[in-house]
């Protein structure tokens, strides 16, 4: 892990929140790869589901929202707390689960009896602040679509079953924060609710299960790195009638990056009761009236980015090239997806000290840049200039040599081969699009 925490930041992707002030809690900002990759990642799953699945609509809720949505909820009461413990010489806290036995992790000192804590993080609305109205950020994107169920299923003009996607950030004051941005406190989530009808419920729990484990699967997760986990009853959601975690082989251990629950008819019948709006749908032929069941798929961007980086992580001890004197060198080659990598093309002159190949490189560049998330690069020898791309999971280098003076074409470099051809430049922007379609 903190060869790709140093990766992470000496590159450009993941850099600690306020870290000139000697940083904040558990936050990190992403950096300007960061931002690409994950807005990458963040693209393939609004596609995959409001493209590719059937009857699926988007949404983008407000983060604040009334207090009574997260009284509804029953996150401000019975489910939303942790069960903890204290160190009573440290203070430091742990989940209940975790610690085994009576005395501190840290420090061996005694531990407190477990107590909730609410991981909501509250915060004032209005400009004056004794008149002002408490309200919490949401710790959940999913609360927005139940309230606008009505809303989406009346304008749309939807029939159940049809689902509503959602990206967007999630606070929760955790109590034991960690792992790089494994655990933080502000995140961000992809999810989607499944509304369907009781009967089906089971039918659609089982159908997303397979499709999220396929989806990290296409974009290159290699499978022994994924597995299902089924969460037992007394361990699940307070909301949940059947729950699996969908877990990565991280670093540091086999964790969740993606709960799929059958929250039942929790959600609507809790806002109906709340609202005093009857949230029931009404099947014209049967002239049946009920709550639909929720199946949900709720990823988060952070997690998965984490274990897109991790799996397409990959040591290469004396260098991927064969030479005369074998170096030492340790080379990184980070084997994204090419839907996922940050940068689709670098351009290189040959050499900078040829005003011609620089001339020509930067008219690449120039003709790309519109196309494709590109870099020019033109510091240090080809070899590390290379090494530079496959280490942040560039998918091509197109290399200006001097033949290209003369035919008017360029190397183009396969990262994961290392293969090289001759493209004519005239045609570039075809053939690398072919390239890095599907
Ligand atoms: P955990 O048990 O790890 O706390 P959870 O079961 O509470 O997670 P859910 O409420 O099911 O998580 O949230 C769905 C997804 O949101 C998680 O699978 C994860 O990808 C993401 N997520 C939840 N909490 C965090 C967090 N603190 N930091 C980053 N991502 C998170």
């Amino acid at each position: 892990m903190s060869k790709i925490i140093s990766l992470c930041k000496r590159r450009g992707f993941i850099f600690p929140s306020s870290e000139i002030y000697g940083g904040f809690g558990s936050g990190y900002d992403f950096g300007s790869l960061g931002v690409e990759m994950k807005n990458n990642i963040k693209k393939a799953w609004w596609d995959e589901m409001t493209k590719k699945q059937e009857n699926i609509v988007g949404l983008d809720a407000a983060i604040l929202m009334s207090p009574k949505v997260w009284q509804a909820s029953g996150h401000l009461t019975a489910g939303f707390a942790d069960e903890l413990v204290e160190c009573k010489s440290c203070h430091k806290r742990f989940k209940a689960d975790e610690v085994k036995g009576k005395i501190c992790p840290e420090c061996g000192g005694e531990l407190t009896k477990p107590r909730k804590f609410n991981l909501m993080m509250k915060t004032l609305v209005g400009p004056v602040e004794e008149e002002a109205a408490t309200t919490y950020l949401r710790a959940e994107t999913c609360q927005g679509i139940y309230v606008n169920f009505e809303n989406i299923l009346n304008s749309m003009r939807l029939k159940i079953p049809f689902g509503v996607a959602q990206i967007g950030k999630s606070f929760r004051n955790e109590i034991t924060p960690g792992d790089f941005i494994y655990r933080t406190r502000e995140f961000e989530q992809m999810e989607m609710q499944w509304f369907c009808h009781p009967k089906q419920a089971k039918k659609y729990f089982d159908f997303w299960k397979k499709e999220r484990i396929k989806w990290y699967q296409n974009l290159g997760i290699k499978k022994e790195n994924l597995r299902i986990r089924e969460v037992a009853a007394t361990e699940r959601a307070h909301y949940a009638k059947q729950q699996i975690d969908i877990e990565y082989k991280f670093p540091f251990g086999w964790k969740e990056i993606e709960g799929i629950h059958n929250r039942g008819d929790w959600d609507l019948s809790n806002h109906s009761k709340y609202s005093g709006k009857d949230l029931r749908c009404f099947n014209e032929e049967t002239k049946e009236k009920y709550f639909p069941y929720i199946i949900e798929t709720s990823a988060g961007a952070d997690r998965s980015f984490l274990a897109f980086f991790c799996d397409a992580y990959q040591e290469i001890p004396g260098g991927r090239t064969k030479t005369t004197k074998p170096t030492k060198e340790v080379e990184v080659l980070l084997k994204l997806d090419k839907k996922i990598a940050p940068i689709k093309v670098t351009v290189l002159p040959l050499v900078r000290n040829k005003f011609e190949l620089v001339k020509k490189a930067k008219e690449v560049y120039q003709l790309l840049k519109p196309h494709f998330v590109c870099q020019y690069d033109e510091l240090g020898s080809i070899g590390r200039r290379y090494r530079r791309q496959d280490e942040i999971g560039t998918i091509f280098c197109l290399t200006v040599d001097f033949e290209s003076l003369k035919q008017d074409d360029l190397t183009i470099r396969n990262r994961d081969t290392m293969q090289q051809e001759r493209v004519k430049i005239k045609d570039l922007i075809e053939v690398l699009k072919e390239k890095l379609e599907d």
